[in-house]
């Protein structure tokens, strides 16, 4: 490939950019790609060199994004393209869109998606999360139970510096599913130390079946709940999901539209 790339771009100085070129960058591939078009379109060396670094930035950014996807650790893959905004008439569709923009995470605020159980809240903070990546940003998401048994793990091992550095990293940090379950006062504790770690510094978003009014019981202390409101609250777009379960409404119409065909038939 070295001769051939030498015969076509022939000129002072190539021999080196093209021994440069081969021997730093993994480009074989793209080669081939890259040389038909440019010698189609009889472009010069440094167009043939410019065409090739554009694909290698390319190349390396949808790699980053692919890396920094998989590093979050989302559940699953959920895009608010596939969020069907007519089944939450209450939600406003603007300001979720909005939300994507993830500017959010540059003014270092918060969202709190808050509804009860299906309405959609993992779902669009899995969604963001991932516009978030594709937007350069580094994400993390944990079930609450997952982060406080990852901090007490994290404590019992002696790794705490090491997770809190961790989180330090994270842009955005995503905790679904908060007051599912009561937690105990060591998870508790770990939780309200993982908040106040983020306060300020990293951008959260927060699922939760519970109104703010009874936080006090998924933490068991009203002090501790109070503090830590005081800190989420601060700077945080509240996002009220009001509505029917999106699955068990789904699996009605269709029982009713099976009905509907029993009876015609
Ligand atoms: P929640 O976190 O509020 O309990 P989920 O986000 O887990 O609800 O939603 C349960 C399932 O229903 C998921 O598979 C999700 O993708 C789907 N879902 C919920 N609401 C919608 C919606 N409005 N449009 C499309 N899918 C939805
Ligand atoms: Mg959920």
């Amino acid at each position: 490939m070295r001769r051939e790339l030498e015969y076509r771009y022939e000129g002072e100085g190539t021999r080196k950019y093209i021994g440069i070129l081969l021997l730093f960058t993994r480009w074989p591939v793209e080669y081939t790609r890259a040389a038909r078009p440019c010698a189609q379109e009889d472009r010069s060396f440094e167009g043939f060199l410019h065409y090739l670094a554009e694909l290698e930035v390319a190349q390396r950014q949808r790699k980053a994004c692919q890396r920094r996807l998989k590093e979050a650790g989302f559940p699953t893959e959920k895009e608010i393209a596939d969020f069907d905004f007519v089944a939450l008439p209450s939600l406003n569709k603007k300001r979720i869109l909005d939300l994507g923009q993830s500017h959010f995470i540059s003014q270092r605020e918060g969202i709190v998606f808050l509804g009860p159980p299906g309405v959609g809240k993992t779902h669009l903070a899995i969604a963001l999360g991932r516009e978030a990546c594709r937007r350069g940003y580094r994400v993390g998401f944990f079930t609450a139970t997952g982060l406080a048994t990852t901090y007490a793990e994290a404590r019992e091992e002696r790794h705490l510096q090491k997770l809190e550095r961790a989180i330090d990293k994270r842009d955005l940090i995503i905790v679904d599913e908060l007051g599912y379950v009561p937690l105990g006062q060591g998870a508790a504790e770990n939780l309200f130390g993982f908040f106040s770690q983020c306060y300020e510094r990293t951008s959260l978003i927060v699922t939760t079946n519970l109104p703010f009014s009874q936080w006090p019981q998924i933490f068991g202390d009203e002090r501790l709940t109070g503090a830590l409101l005081d800190r989420l609250t601060h700077r945080v777009h509240i996002v009220e999901m009001q509505g029917e379960s999106y699955r068990l409404k789904k699996s009605k119409k269709q029982k009713e539209g099976g009905k509907t065909t029993k009876t015609k038939s």
